[in-house]
């Protein structure tokens, strides 16, 4: 019988690569942590209804790449292709929105179904952070800061760009899209397919086509740029004098509009070339209307999020985890003979106690000491604890062999067996 495989594009993490996202999780919850974001988790499955109200009826995601079926009930549902509108829904739905302040983060899978490709997946893993409550241009600089603290603490400051935009209120984008569905309709022979759909429902859309043909026919198409109110260049502006007293390089790229529909103002993406086509590591912007468009009292918000994926990818590929993030086991505990059982598993449970970090394997399943000793050398650990019995009598002492460096194998008794291991791991308690 043919054997099971993954579905395309979602991948499985092994042991060994656990370790380097084990790292950058912990660098993100350090970052999180020092600007006082708190961790929200909420389901992996919505009602489809909510991603179609937030992320827009006519998106990419909506349109072609959502997971979406219905349960056994009849209710249409859908697996997250990203955690803003999941964490809107949940922060509403328990009131911590109206008149408040909150600074959320969550990280966790996202599901796409995209053509999987190097740094693009079906099942991809996102870190993002929601700051509610905040109108200011001051928040907006802050969660970019926070990004770029997190590249400062992965090593990556030197491989990322930023790049900003201003796409103006829902008011403002409405008069655009006009302009520029009339535009388009002009020009309606020289676009695609998608592109012409798309002309009447979603206009914005069609500047963010890949086909090099539209590229070129929305050459002299009206700027947003011309369409953006006062209010909204005063914002924008003193983000960007923001983002220059604290430190944090920018570039403006006038067709930067994000492919979710709720954003507005400022919007901005980190890009980096070590990675090929999937450059985009991390997007976000304001998106002040989106709380009341599903059914909130309206909240003003900012945020991001990231791909953890190509992030894991970008670091390796550059050399940037550092060897020691790889689980380490320091001691194997080699049993030989099956009246030891009982003896390896107190004595194991002692030091386990006794020195809460670290990392203790007891074999198990039996077998001859050379078999034994091979897996202990295999194991990584430093040390072995031998446990060996050489008559009937109850088992008083155990051997302590070097593994990695070439120290002298000592006898002790089992009571003393913890000073021992302490003394050669250098453990102060
Ligand atoms: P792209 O332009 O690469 O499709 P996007 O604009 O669709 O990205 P967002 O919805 O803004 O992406 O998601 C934020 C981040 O999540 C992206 O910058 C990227 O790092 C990551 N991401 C998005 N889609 C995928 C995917 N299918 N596989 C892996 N990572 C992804
Ligand atoms: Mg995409």
């Amino acid at each position: 019988m043919a054997k099971l495989q993954a579905i395309r594009g979602m991948n499985d993490i092994l042991p060994d690569q656990t370790p380097n996202w084990q790292y950058v999780e912990k660098c993100f919850q350090a970052v999180v942590r020092r600007y006082g974001y708190r961790e929200i988790r909420f389901p992996i499955l919505e009602q489809t209804q909510l991603f179609k109200r937030s992320i827009g009826e006519v998106t990419d995601i909506v349109e072609k790449e959502m997971y979406s079926f219905d349960d056994r009930n009849g209710d249409n549902l859908s697996l997250r292709p990203e955690g803003t509108a999941g964490c809107v829904r949940a922060a509403d739905q328990h009131g911590l929105l109206f008149n408040q302040q909150q600074r959320l983060w969550y990280q966790g899978p996202m599901f796409r179904h995209e053509r999987p490709q190097k740094g693009r997946y079906r099942q991809f893993q996102q870190f993002g952070v929601e700051a509610f409550g905040m109108a200011g241009p001051d928040i907006d600089a802050e969660v970019i800061q926070l990004s770029a603290s997190l590249w400062q603490d992965l090593g990556l400051e030197n491989y990322l760009t930023l790049e900003i935009n201003n796409i103006g209120t829902a008011e403002d984008r409405k008069r655009y899209a006009a302009a520029l569905t009339a535009f388009l309709v002009f020009h309606a022979e020289e676009l695609d397919d998608d592109a012409r759909n798309r002309s009447h429902s979603n206009p914005m859309r069609v500047l963010d086509s890949k086909n090099p043909d539209v590229q070129e026919a929305l050459k002299g198409a009206p700027a947003l740029v011309d369409y953006v109110s006062d209010e909204s260049v005063i914002h924008y502006s003193e983000l960007k004098s923001l983002l220059t007293q604290v430190g944090v390089e920018f570039t403006e790229s006038p067709r930067l509009v994000r492919g979710l529909d709720y954003y507005n103002n400022c919007v901005f993406e980190w890009t980096t070339d070590s990675l090929g086509a999937q450059g985009t590591v991390c997007g976000g912007g304001r998106y002040d209307g989106l709380v009341e468009q599903l059914g909130g009292k309206p909240t003003v918000a900012a945020g991001f999020a990231m791909g953890v994926e190509r992030l894991v990818l970008m670091l390796d590929s550059l050399g940037k985890i550092p060897e020691a993030t790889a689980q380490v086991i320091d001691v194997y505990m080699v049993v030989v003979g099956g009246q030891l059982a009982g003896s390896a598993v107190l004595l194991a449970k002692q030091l386990r106690q006794r020195f809460p970090e670290i990392g203790l394997i007891t074999h198990c399943g039996g077998g001859k000491y050379s078999n034994q000793m091979k897996r202990a050398f295999n194991s990584g650990a430093r040390l072995a604890i031998v446990l060996e019995a050489e008559s009937e009598q109850p088992l008083e002492t155990v051997k302590i062999r070097h593994l990695i460096d070439s120290g002298d194998s000592v006898s002790v008794e089992i009571a003393n067996c913890g000073d021992k291991l302490a003394e050669i791991l250098g453990i102060s308690e």
